[in-house]
């Protein structure tokens, strides 16, 4: 309905803590109360507009909301049913960290925010484990849900079949009553239906007339790939059914990638520590390194030292939203042989006695110049 800010309406600035909303919210409700303004057609839309506002900045998270996406991110937020899908509450994010994936199946959590209808069925959550292969090159996975479907022998209804459904008397099928408390009056689903509106004279026996069954069931998944973990994937419509007929919830899909045992994940760029033996890494050469779909060959040069890194370009993952390449980035590090022979130990020995031209060891070298300014600085 109010197209106009909600801070504004509440004549409020936009830093104003949970305290002086509430005060501006009473002080503007007394004065465009429409039992006080019998004579002012305007009051009730006034005072329609501040109850929005309010119920939107009084709320931390569609406030949060609102702050983010303005009137379309707290859509719905000023009718009856009030505020977000049911999804968004549960999970209380704010949309902030999590990622919506789009796509056919992908809407955003933003979408535009559904008015709650009454009977609509639970959200879902599903905790999905990939592993990284898995998570960059995506998957179809069939996941079995623990849900409820709409009753077979009601179609849903609730009531028994060649029964009806009428209309419930205390609300008159609106689902809705209004209540007076005090000076101000307010609009509840109603108690007697619990907002459904209908009544059901003869339940159906199979769901006891919650037009539901439970049961569970298959759904394939297409996971797109790129995703890493805390992305989010919304199915609409895949949650629990909806009582006697109602929309079904949605069902999210939380995204957890393991751990690899090879690879660390940067956003969509890869991680790879390569043990290299001094020898190797002393004389040069080709190298194989393992890549995410296969292996790769890096050449090193006489002389690389531990920590070198190599990017290998495109060996990273493909963003899910970005759809760019990340790279994969293998660092050397040389590896200290261990349990020497004699033999060895005699070899080494005899290689270390040649190497006392210390250029030989270039980073000793400076390092030792530093060590001994250092020394003469402070005396030592
Ligand atoms: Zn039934
Ligand atoms: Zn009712």
């Amino acid at each position: 309905m109010a197209t106009r800010d909600y801070y504004e309406i509440l004549e409020i600035t936009r830093t104003a803590d949970d305290g002086e909303i509430k005060k501006s919210y009473r002080r503007l409700a007394m004065r465009y109360h429409p039992d006080r303004n019998p004579d002012d057609p305007g009051a009730e839309d006034r005072f329609k507009e501040i109850s929005e506002a309010y119920e939107v900045l009084s709320d931390p998270s569609k406030r949060q909301a609102y702050d983010r996406f303005g009137h379309a991110g707290v859509q719905g937020g000023g009718g009856a049913g009030g505020g977000f899908g049911g999804g968004f509450g549960g999970f209380g994010a704010g949309g902030g960290g999590f990622g919506d994936i789009f796509g056919d199946l992908f809407e955003q959590a933003f979408g535009g925010g559904r008015p709650q209808d009454s009977g609509r069925g639970s959200d879902l959550r599903y905790e999905l484990d990939l592993t990284l292969e898995e998570a960059a090159l995506g998957k179809t996975v069939t996941i079995e849900i623990p849900s409820s479907a709409p009753c077979e022998v009601c179609h849903g209804s609730g009531a028994k079949p060649g029964s009806k459904v009428e209309d419930c008397s205390t609300c008159g099928g609106r689902g809705q009553v209004r209540m007076v408390q005090g000076f101000f009056s307010v609009t509840r689903p109603c108690p007697q239906c619990n907002g459904s509106g209908k009544t059901i004279k003869d339940p159906c026996s199979a769901c006891q007339g919650h037009g539901r069954v439970r049961k569970t069931r298959d759904l394939e998944v297409k996971v797109p790939a790129g995703v890493d973990t805390g992305d989010r994937i919304r199915l609409s419509g895949e949650g629990e059914a909806g009582e006697r007929g109602a929309p079904a919830g949605d069902l999210y899909i939380q995204v957890r990638v393991q751990p690899h045992s090879l690879f660390e994940r940067d956003g969509d760029d890869l991680h790879c520590a390569v043990p290299v033996s001094f020898t190797a890494m002393a004389m040069g050469g080709e190298l194989e390194v393992p890549t995410l779909t296969g292996r790769a060959k890096i050449q090193i040069a006489p002389g690389t030292q531990s920590g070198m890194v190599f990017r290998l370009r495109g060996k990273g993952i493909k963003g899910v939203r970005s759809k760019l390449h990340g790279d994969l980035h293998c660092r050397l590090q040389v590896e200290v042989p261990v349990h020497l022979s004699a033999r060895q130990k005699e070899l080494l020995e005899e290689f270390a006695s040649t190497t006392g031209d210390q250029t030989q060891h270039p980073q000793q070298e400076s390092w030792w110049n530093k060590a001994k300014d250092f020394f003469d600085r402070m005396g030592l």
